[in-house]
């Protein structure tokens, strides 16, 4: 037993000129106790009927009609019931009507007494979109719609439909309902209303103009309730994602994260975030939230470089936001036609219609983007509130990806620390090996020629001239160890000046010659030409590169051999200088090998033609220096090697300008001026 209509749908069609307003329940509720405290201040005995939605509305008002019901004999209390509240005749009538009826979305006052009549009928509005949910959470920002007036007759229609609907759930109150309609309805209004064509609803001003203002108050309260709720929820969305990425340390999943969280907060079709930094010709899509329908583009190139948004970004250092991307000057004007890169086309392919770009900038430096997209059909127009949402997480995803990357360099460090340890540990040992093997046989010749005086002259010679030789080994090996230090270690001053490299070329193989003067050196064919460009390094590191690659070369290579100096200029930049012999090569797999420290084919004790293995160590570190390369090549053992190094060429400019960045500006070859100079000791 439940009638499912609404009253007030019932009451309209009585009064087909008036039209329903709305209401805030808080305006609601300030007419309804104004209502009843008329009732109470009158020394009537008027009807009474009042209507709640809930057992819990009318509880909170349950002691006012308690004091109506001392005044008058006719009231009736309707709710849905939820505990207690149920059909009853106390010193008022309670009427529980079903949870399906039309009733429980209703509010319903009535009020009629000798000189004043008043009701209010309303509905609350439930078609409320998703947004007005979180407002209507307020309960004072509940709306209804309806009618509230001081006509008699509309009230007594009203006052007549509500009493109908009574009898359906309590008929014995037939009697009572009788009464009433005696006393207060005038016979049955519902059939005098047909012939009355009531005109549209005019109340008294002064109370048309308190409702106005309670009705504006509210619409304050829900504006500011609005903001704070947007407020909160952009802060609710920042957070989460601020705590969510802040508790990784890992790029990708700091991304990802962000790309999630922002695009389900936002309900984007589809939301971006990609690394990238001003001067990239493209970005590839590879963290991407999809709405349902929408298609991926993941793993798509997505261009920057000649890109108007890109540009309009990097200029303002802010957020560009399209609202229509198809129709959008930016995008329809500056794109090439037919070009697959072309904004218009991307636009295309990709469904946006609305469009935001977001970039993720750290002190001002460009880090990625993110972007958002609607697809359609219709343009969606960014709200500022969701612009500076998304800003303020772009902010967060730029301190984490900042946090994360220091967090990478520092594991970096960590690990270049490590492995520095490591060899320094594997070069005492090295170093303490290499330097006791000759100090060992130094110390067993002395013995022998302290402890045996009987020892033959030519024994005495031959261990005279092994402890000698080892000494001179030794002194060698703390040279070089000596240079390579202080060159891995960056305290030797560079003095880079334009140098000619035949003039160097020349210069080490005197150096050569006079140190080899009672050996036979191999065949050396000097090919350097004298009108090569001028290199810039400084003179005497070039020479010291030139003449340890000679020094191996005459080492490992038999005196019937050939040893040959060539010259090439494979670019504009750079000479490249090659030292060839026909020597015993270089397997394949150790011609990398031999440019570390202590590296000897043969191993230190078993050598016999001397070096000390740290020749090419210290050539590596002066070519580096001048930002040059070093390589080897060999066919293999007994094939030859040839040893390779790069070395800038002097920029024209350095010495026609007089610009002179520092070097010296010169005219006479400036090798024949630095032989003048005494050479740098290196100890
Ligand atoms: P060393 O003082 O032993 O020559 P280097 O660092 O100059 O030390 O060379 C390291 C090793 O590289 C040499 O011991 C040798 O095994 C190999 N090597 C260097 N130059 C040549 C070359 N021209 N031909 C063959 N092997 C070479």
């Amino acid at each position: 037993m439940s009638i499912s209509t609404s009253v007030l749908a019932e009451l309209l069609q009585f009064i087909p000129n008036w039209r329903p307003q709305m209401y805030f329940k808080a305006s609601l509720t300030a007419l309804s106790h104004a209502m009843e405290d008329q009732v109470l201040a009158e020394a009537d005995q008027p009807l009474v009927i009042a209507s709640f939605q809930r057992e819990r509305f009318y509880r909170q008002e349950a002691h006012r009609y308690q004091r109506i019901a001392g005044q008058t004999s006719q009231v009736y209390v309707l709710a849905a019931p939820e505990t207690e509240f149920s059909n009853r005749s106390d010193i008022y009538e309670t009427i529980a009507f079903t949870d399906d009826d039309g009733l429980a979305e209703e509010w319903h006052l009535i009020v009629i007494g000798q000189h004043y009549a008043s009701c209010l009928i309303c509905r609350e509005r439930t078609q409320i979109f998703e947004q007005e949910k979180i407002e209507t959470a307020m309960d004072n920002s509940r709306r209804f719609e309806g009618i509230w007036t001081s006509d008699r007759t509309v009230t007594q229609i009203a006052a007549k439909l509500v009493l109908n609907r009574i009898l359906v759930y309590r008929p014995e109150l037939a009697n009572k309902i009788a009464e009433a309609n005696r006393l207060y309805l005038d016979g049955d209004p519902l059939k005098t209303a047909i012939s009355l064509q009531l005109s549209s609803n005019h109340p008294d001003p002064f109370v048309q103009r308190l409702v106005t203002y309670l009705q504006a108050g509210q619409y304050k309260i829900l504006k500011a309730n609005r903001s704070l709720a947007s407020k909160e929820q952009k802060e609710r969305l920042i957070n989460s994602i601020t705590s969510a990425i802040r508790r990784s340390l890992d790029t990708e999943e700091i991304l990802q994260v962000a790309v999630q969280k922002l695009g389900e907060g936002l309900g984007v079709c589809r939301c971006l975030v990609y690394r990238c930094n001003e001067n990239d010709v493209a970005a590839t899509i590879k963290h991407e939230f999809l709405n349902d329908g929408i298609g991926s583009i993941k793993g798509r190139n997505w261009p920057l470089k000649n890109n108007p948004l890109f540009e309009e970004i990097l200029e303002l250092r802010e957020s560009v936001s399209i609202d229509d991307a198809f129709h959008d000057p930016r995008i329809i004007d500056r794109s090439e036609p037919n070009s697959p890169q072309s904004l218009q086309n991307l636009v295309q392919s990709c469904s946006i219609y609305s469009w935001l770009l977001m970039p993720i900038l750290y002190q001002g430096r460009l880090l990625g983007m993110v972007e958002l997209h609607h697809c359609g059909p219709v343009p969606t127009y960014w709200k500022s509130e969701d612009i500076s949402l998304v800003d303020a997480v772009a902010t967060q995803v730029g301190v984490a990806l900042i946090q994360a990357e220091a967090y990478a360099s520092l594991q970096d460090l960590n690990e270049q620390l490590a492995a520095l340890d490591r060899t320094r540990s594997n070069l005492v040992a090295i170093t303490g090996h290499e330097l006791r093997t000759p100090l060992s046989t130094i110390q067993v010749c002395l013995e022998s020629l302290a402890t045996e005086p009987d020892m033959s002259p030519e024994l005495r010679q031959v261990m005279l001239d092994t402890a000698l030789h080892d000494a001179e080994r030794m002194r060698k090996l703390i040279q070089d160890f000596l240079t390579l230090s202080q060159l891995e270690s960056g305290r030797i001053q560079w003095h880079p000046e334009p140098l000619s490299l035949s003039e160097c070329v020349e210069l080490s193989l005197s150096h050569i010659r006079a140190r080899n003067l009672e050996s036979t050196l191999p065949k050396i064919e000097n090919h350097v030409s004298y009108d090569l460009p001028l290199v810039l390094a400084d003179g005497e590191w070039v020479v010291e590169v030139l003449s340890k690659l000679l020094d191996n070369a005459c080492k490992f290579t038999s005196p019937d051999g050939l040893i040959t100096i060539n010259v090439n200029h494979p670019n504009l930049q750079v000479l490249e200088v090659t030292v060839s012999d026909t020597g015993r090569g270089i397997e394949p797999n150790r011609l990398e090998k031999v440019f570390e420290r202590f590296y000897q084919e043969e191993g230190a004790l078993r050598r016999s033609i001397g070096g000390t293995g740290l020749g090419l160590a210290i050539c590596r570190q002066i070519v580096q220096n001048w930002g040059g390369e070093i390589w080897a090549v060999s066919e293999g053992k007994n094939q030859g090697s040839q040893f390779h190094f790069t070395i800038p060429i002097v920029n024209e400019a350095i010495i026609t300008n007089g610009s002179n960045n520092g070097y010296p500006q010169t005219t006479e070859p400036p090798i024949q001026k630095r032989r003048k100079t005494t050479r740098r000791k290196v100890n």
